[in-house]
């Protein structure tokens, strides 16, 4: 086993140090080897994707990633920006599925902005297409046309990226409760039409999984209405950008969600959903569950070992039962902890 880590920015480098000793327990045979993506490259060598982070990157099995980002490189040119790090790595690893679990534990249900008869139970997995879409599409850019600007993208799709993500999200709904929903706006969009045409092509090879499709703005409202009725949501990049958020919000706790990118061999980089929380970084007090919970992901994807998947789930659950909670998700009653003391009680229950 082959870990790539790159720590980030922000909380990044707090939360990878939990999730790191957290593998190094498994006690299994790896190397982990550390290097810089994001500001913190920017800072080092001006790329934000440096050669010597993609040397790595490429040669690993698994890249565990905390978060980059913040405001410190908001102002960098485009191209000196830690999200074009981001955009690179999954581009050049080919890292074309994303699956987002949002899950609601019992113990959290009061997190949630919804009311707990609404949530009690969700379960739901976002399967994002990550690669393709307007976020990549060429033309795109701001010129000046007829004396004033003009900005513009470019939404495309071709039948079989459209088609591999679709086998993705069908595959893992066989895991699960098998129903799919494929989202679109076919009304508006041709290409989503496309999508919406490939799905339905794809969704025959799958007999034993129920297809449906639903427009995005219609599943942008179930979401919130009655999220509980969604097994697997698969599609595109942009709309599964916004939709993957706002599940995750149905959770009130987005420092407890992982997630997975991954590409046809099933190497993967994995990641909380979050981002790297400058406004509380440095102080100890981020919620290294979502990280903790990404190497539960990369253990059960990349190196099909469900047994240790398992065993770091159980002790993140374990941890929650005993009322341990860091800020982002305490309620009255329960034990307020930090980052490292989260992490300590994570390897005890382990
Ligand atoms: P964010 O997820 O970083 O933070 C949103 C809120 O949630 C903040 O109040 C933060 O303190 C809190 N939060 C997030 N993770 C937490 C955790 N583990 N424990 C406790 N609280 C947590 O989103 P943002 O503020 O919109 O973005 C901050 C920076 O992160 C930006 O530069 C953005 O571009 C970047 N970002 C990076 C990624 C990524 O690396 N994949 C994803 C999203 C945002």
């Amino acid at each position: 086993m082959k870990i790539c880590v790159l720590p980030g920015d922000g909380i990044g480098p707090e939360i990878i140090a939990e999730a790191v000793r957290v593998l190094q327990a498994l006690d299994l045979k790896m190397e982990m080897e550390e290097a810089l993506l994001g500001g913190c490259a920017v800072d080092a060598t001006g790329d934000p994707y440096p050669v010597a982070t993609q040397k790595l990157a490429l040669a690993a099995d698994a890249i565990l990633l905390g978060a980059v980002g913040g405001p410190k490189w908001d102002s960098n040119p485009r191209e000196q920006r830690p999200e074009r790090g981001l955009l690179g790595i999954r581009k050049q690893l080919g890292l074309f599925a994303n699956l987002r679990p949002a899950i609601l534990y019992p113990e959290l249900a009061n997190a949630s902005s919804l009311k707990p008869e609404v949530v009690a139970g969700l379960d739901i997995l976002i399967v994002r297409e990550l690669t393709g879409d307007i976020y990549f599409g060429q033309p795109r850019g701001i010129e000046m046309r007829n004396g004033e600007r003009f900005g513009f993208n470019t939404m495309h799709y071709t039948e079989s990226e459209i088609r591999r993500i679709l086998r993705v999200a069908f595959d893992a709904a066989r895991k699960r409760n098998r129903k799919v929903c494929s989202v679109d706006k076919m009304n508006v969009l041709e290409c989503t039409q496309l999508w919406r045409d490939v799905a339905t092509e794809t969704g025959r090879e799958y007999p034993d999984v129920e297809l449906s499709h639903m427009l995005v703005d219609n599943a942008a409202m179930q979401l919130v209405k009655n999220p509980r009725q969604f097994d697997v949501m698969v599609t595109g990049n942009m709309f599964g950008d916004i939709l993957s958020d706002e599940a995750s919000m149905l959770t009130g706790s987005i420092g407890m969600l992982p997630s997975a990118s991954l590409d046809a061999n099933n190497k993967g980089l994995y990641e909380p959903s979050h981002g790297s929380a400058p406004d509380i970084a440095g102080k100890g007090v981020a919620n290294p569950l979502a990280t903790i919970l990404s190497v539960a992901m990369m253990l059960r994807y990349t190196f099909a070992n469900e047994v240790a998947a398992r065993r770091v789930e159980d002790a993140v659950k374990k941890v929650l039962a005993q009322g341990l909670r860091t800020g982002d998700i305490y309620e009255a009653g329960m034990k307020k902890v930090g980052t490292r003391e989260m992490g300590d009680a994570v390897l005890a229950a382990m």
